[in-house]
């Protein structure tokens, strides 16, 4: 384990680079993320008196504008890593090219330290891009990887040409994400607590945060009000894990505080709701305060889901949910529900009863694919099969796994159920 908040801590009057690396796959998702726990280190770094840059590779390539302030990142097509080959799906580059990424490092000036956050696990070719090329352009300048793949898969990130892997939790002290490095925010990211209080067997939650800690409601105002300011943000997406949990003495005098300070702002929530918490009151609070688009998370009713997921959920409380949505306010369209498929254990039945059952409510239906995460219950029992998944996270990524790494699909049948969750 490598921590090294201790040398961070210590850096006064440096210069910093903070490098969000581009995205290689066949796909791109989740067009709300952003660097989040960069942000929160550059913030902090800049309040000890260091001069903090960014390189957003992701935001800084444009792309094609979406609904509520987000955008489909610019992509290019890219060579397939081997892993890939005869996988019969384009594969992508998402965000600044070569000569950009250069020229936007030649044009910050050396730094004395650059740090390189990374996300998904199978997107390490993005960061290993990005680190040979700040090599080529700056070879003396420390870098330091962090992020989720760095946490998770330490000793392939000790291959990634990195001078330190933070591999555990940073001990800073937090304030603001510093989103006033973007030249211009078109949403607002934030999170009122950190980690879950649940334990599914395939999430990295409790891996990535072992505590659940909720934030004072102030800091968490203070923080929307910070990259609302501008004046054209009028979008803000909560990355909570578990949003609702506590509601009472948390969520509920959140919303309340919103609701004052923010009238006219649309609240997204891109990681699913727990259901059994949306009772009336909740979906009432829900919709008074502005929330525009819910995204629920339905975890089914079959055995492999209840097994990996301590059986958190049922279907009454699922239809209950959409029920009180429904009656507060929300439109079929503004409720979306990831059904989570492609789980070893699920037979293709399974799956399809459960877009199905979901589709029979009204609502809209996205396919969550199954990724297997490092260090997780269900990733420990898959490698007695496929040992192979320790030693390449290639082979983690979503869009594949289930067809053609631990196969439990064919790839028709997946395609079949992505039709039918997309279907009138
Ligand atoms: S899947 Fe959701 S509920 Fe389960 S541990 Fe992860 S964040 Fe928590």
């Amino acid at each position: 384990m490598a921590d090294y908040s201790v040398f961070l801590k210590e850096l006064h009057d440096c210069k910093i680079l903070g490098i969000n690396p581009p995205v290689m796959d066949f796909a791109f998702f989740d067009l709300w993320a952003k660097p989040l726990g960069l942000l929160y280190i550059l913030d902090s770094l800049r309040r000890e008196g260091n001069d903090v840059h960014l390189i957003d590779c992701i935001s800084e390539a444009g792309g094609k504008p979406k609904s509520f302030g987000k955008t489909a990142p610019a992509k290019k097509p890219a060579p397939k890593p081997d892993v890939y080959k005869g996988i019969p799906r384009r594969f992508y580059h998402f965000g600044i090219e070569k000569e950009t990424f250069r020229h936007r490092l030649m044009e910050s000036g050396e730094p004395d330290l650059i740090l390189v956050t990374s996300m998904m696990t199978y997107w390490y070719p993005g960061v290993y891009w990005a680190i040979s090329l700040i090599r080529e352009v700056f070879p003396k300048v420390p870098v330091m990887l962090g992020g989720i793949y760095a946490r998770l898969c330490p000793e392939h990130a000790a291959l990634s040409g990195a001078d330190m892997i933070q591999t555990v939790p940073l001990n800073l002290e937090f304030s603001l994400p510093a989103v006033d490095l973007y030249s211009r925010l078109s949403y607002a990211v934030t999170m009122t607590s950190f980690g879950c209080p649940f334990n599914c067997g395939y999430c990295a939650s409790s891996i990535l945060q072992p505590s659940y800690k909720t934030r004072q409601i102030e800091e968490v105002i203070d923080e929307i009000r910070y990259q609302t300011s501008c004046g054209h943000v009028r979008d803000v997406a909560f990355y909570d894990d578990a949003l609702l949990f506590g509601k009472f003495s948390h969520f509920y005098p959140l919303c309340e505080k919103l609701i004052e300070n923010f009238p006219g702002i649309r609240f997204h929530t891109p990681n699913g709701l727990h259901v059994r918490m949306i009772d009336a009151c909740c979906a009432h609070f829900l919709r008074r305060t502005g929330f525009s688009t819910i995204r629920l998370s339905f975890e089914g009713t079959d055995s492999a889901l209840k097994k990996a997921q301590g059986e958190k959920t049922d279907m009454d409380s699922f239809a209950g949910a959409v029920e009180n949505l429904r009656m507060a306010g929300f439109s079929n369209d503004e409720i979306e529900t990831y059904v989570l498929i492609g789980l070893p254990g699920q037979s293709f039945e399974e799956m399809e009863a459960n877009i199905r059952t979901v589709k029979d409510l009204g609502v809209r239906v996205k396919t969550a694919q199954f990724s297997p995460i490092p260090g997780t219950a269900v990733f420990e029992e898959i490698t007695r099969a496929l040992p192979e998944i320790r030693k390449e996270p290639l082979l983690h990524n979503n869009t594949i796994f289930s067809s053609y790494v631990s196969k439990i699909l064919e790839p028709r049948e997946l395609q079949s159920l992505k039709d039918l969750a997309r279907s009138a």
